[in-house]
């Protein structure tokens, strides 16, 4: 096939003049840090979503870090997540010292499987880290209902998800926490960033402190002057600057619009490919709209008669920029060291396979479909 001109990346950031000039009024400003960009940004997310509150985060990774102590996460628990993920999604439960367990996914959604989340629940499990990939939200219903159930904390990784649908409700109303990431390749971008929106006024205050060195104002301190403050638990500096909050500010305005082309593109990939044999369409739930973050197709390489390898090579030297997402976290060298067998999630490890992520952003226009998808026909 015809080599492209320009590299066709699978996602990326798209940042305008006012995005621009937005953070050089902040960069004049008095505060870089710790300001009101943070404050606002935090409001704007938090009521986009319908969540009372939100902390922000230097990345999602710490934002993920920080809803696992919130929720109480400790040595000896049992966290459940998905392998069909960024390892963040697991790392986060190690960090506290807790065990990861992979339930398998559906085969349909490639999201967590409610049934095998059930299915692994022990005196043990403390959390659930269900994952909306490629911006499809999980069944967070059913998964609320399981874990009230059985007295656990359900954190939702959203990094894939901000501006995605639930019945009609935006992922982040509903768990009792979930995190969203601003890395470029997300819906949109702070450069580095997170956030944990919630409705729990519990974990929004062991938030905010796991975030500030575990550092706080309590009423000894009150008592000793307006200089002092006491460190009561060993906490991190995982704060956002107010020069990506100013940029969050900015980019928040453009994510319905970002979120609308992501479904066009993904609409015209989906009805494009029912006429070529052998890549199969993501299938969507009826009652939620994705962010489209990602758009993983199924290849059939006996079908195409060809591997996933050379297929993959042979777009990248077309300067296609299609990505695999994700490899099975427990496949990892440093999960396979703790014990984890291959083998432990058939249904994950036969889908990542055949998976293979065709680029999708709202840069893209038609012609870019047609040229990926030309490759196939
Ligand atoms: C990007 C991502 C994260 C981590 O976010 P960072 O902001 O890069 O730290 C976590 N989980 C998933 C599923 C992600 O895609």
């Amino acid at each position: 096939m015809e080599k492209r001109k320009e590299f066709l990346p699978y996602s990326t950031q798209w940042i305008s003049d006012e995005d621009i000039e937005a953070v050089i009024e902040t960069l004049k400003s008095p505060f870089l840090t710790t300001g009101p960009k943070v404050k606002e940004f935090e409001e704007v997310v938090a009521q986009y979503v319908g969540a009372k509150y939100a902390v922000s985060f230097a990345n999602g990774t710490a934002a993920l870090h920080g809803a696992c102590y919130a929720a109480g996460v400790s040595e000896g628990d049992e966290v459940i997540t998905t392998p069909i993920t960024f390892a963040a999604s697991a790392n986060c439960a190690r960090y506290m010292g807790a065990k990861v367990v992979f339930a398998d996914i559906d085969e349909h959604t490639y999201n967590i499987d409610p049934q095998e989340i059930a299915r692994h629940i022990t005196p043990q499990t403390k959390a659930i880290i269900p994952v909306d990939f490629t911006g499809q939200p999980v069944d967070i219903d059913a998964i609320m209902d399981i874990a009230h159930a059985n007295n656990l904390v359900v954190i939702e990784d959203g990094a894939h998800s901000l501006g995605a649908d639930y019945k009609d409700r935006k992922v982040g109303a509903t768990a009792d926490m979930t995190m969203f990431s601003f890395h470029p390749v997300k819906p949109v971008t702070t450069g580095e960033g997170g956030i944990i929106v919630t409705n729990n006024k519990e974990f929004y205050e062991k938030l905010l402190l796991f975030r500030g060195h575990g550092i706080t104002h309590t009423p000894y301190a009150e008592e000793q002057g307006g200089w002092y403050y006491e460190m009561v638990d060993l906490g991190f500096n995982y704060r956002m600057t107010d020069i990506q909050a100013a940029l969050g500010v900015s980019q928040m305005k453009k994510l319905d619009s970002f979120i609308n082309k992501r479904q066009e593109l993904a609409a015209l990939y989906t009805e494009k490919l029912t006429m070529i044999d052998g890549v199969t369409a993501p299938q969507q739930l009826a009652n939620t709209n994705s962010g489209w973050h990602l758009y993983s197709v199924q290849l059939n390489p006996e079908t195409l008669g060809k591997s996933r390898k050379q297929i993959f090579e042979e777009l990248r030297a077309a300067n296609i920029g299609v990505h695999v997402h994700y490899i099975p976290v427990y496949w990892h060298p440093y999960y396979q060291e703790l014990g984890y067998a291959r083998g432990l999630c058939p249904k994950a490890e036969k889908w990542y396979d055949n998976a293979l992520s065709l680029p999708l952003h709202p840069q893209m226009s038609e012609e870019d479909v047609d040229m990926v998808l030309s490759y196939f026909s």
